[in-house]
């Protein structure tokens, strides 16, 4: 068995979840970086891990399907003996107005950003029941707290999570186990390039108090609190890191 903690960054081969890993792997955590389809970039967010002193190991499964995710995490409990923490934070959105929104996206939407999470944390539970400190910590959005139109399939999905979060914290409590979310607002990542148009990003700065976009390593440092055993007597809550954008 590993004498560090180890920790399960799902989608963490780029954006946020590449800036939590690289922050909890400096942290001292074995920090397993989940990928599904960019390999290159998961080797990267390794490499940057090690940089900073820390460890970790590649592993390539798609949160939405639950025998893969069962498969890999049993993995990790056979390689590594233990599993202490788990960032959900793999996540998609496929945009369009309700009316233009088919039915497969709102599926696929909800299967990775919210059934994604359930499946891990279900296969993880037993695992972070034995841990010391356990931790979860989903990652959600302001968009899962506000709305916002043509986002109808990625609000529900991260306002289930926020659900999915307080009764998770009630039922795993008892074992200290803590279970956050984390709502970051817009941040720069390939998903706010892809799906933020010039014009958009100018009309949101202004609305943003703290005048600028968010960067991963903002929210990476919520996340590296979370878990420490500084945060011990925190569970159940929604952290927003989002510049001022809500309130
Ligand atoms: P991103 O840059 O698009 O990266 C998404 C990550 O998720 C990639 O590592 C990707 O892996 C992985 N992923 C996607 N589908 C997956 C699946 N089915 N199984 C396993 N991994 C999967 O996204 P991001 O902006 O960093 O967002 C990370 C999280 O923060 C998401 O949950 C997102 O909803 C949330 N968030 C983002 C923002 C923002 O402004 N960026 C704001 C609020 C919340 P591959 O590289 O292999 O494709």
């Amino acid at each position: 068995m590993l004498s560090k903690r180890v920790a399960l960054v799902t989608g963490a081969s780029r954006g946020i979840g590449r800036a939590i890993a690289i922050a909890l792997a400096e942290d001292g955590l074995f920090v397993i970086v989940n990928f599904t389809a960019n390999e290159a970039a998961a080797a990267e967010t390794l490499e940057a891990c090690k940089d900073k002193g820390g460890e970790g190991a590649l592993l390539r499964f798609d949160v939405a399907d639950a025998e893969q995710v069962e498969k890999a995490i049993k993995q990790i409990a056979t390689e590594h003996g233990r599993l202490d923490v788990l960032v959900n934070n793999a996540g998609i959105a496929i945009n369009g107005l309700l009316m233009r929104t088919k039915k497969e996206d709102w599926a696929r939407t909800l299967d990775v950003d919210l059934s994604g999470a359930f499946h891990c944390a279900k296969a993880a539970a037993r695992y972070l029941l034995k841990a010391e400190h356990g931790r979860v910590v989903n990652i959600s959005s302001v968009v899962g707290e506000q709305g916002n139109a043509g986002q109808v399939s990625y609000a529900a999905a991260k306002a289930g999570l926020i659900g999915m979060t307080k009764a998770l914290a009630r039922e795993l409590a008892s074992r200290a186990v803590t279970v956050n979310c984390v709502t970051p607002g817009f941040i720069e990542t390939d998903m706010t390039d892809e799906h933020l148009p010039k014009e958009a990003r100018e009309g949101l700065l202004k609305q943003i108090p703290l005048g600028r976009i968010g960067r991963p390593e903002d929210v990476a440092e919520a996340v590296r609190f979370l878990v420490s055993s500084r945060a011990s007597y925190i569970t159940g809550q929604v952290v927003r890191v989002n510049g001022g954008l809500l309130m």
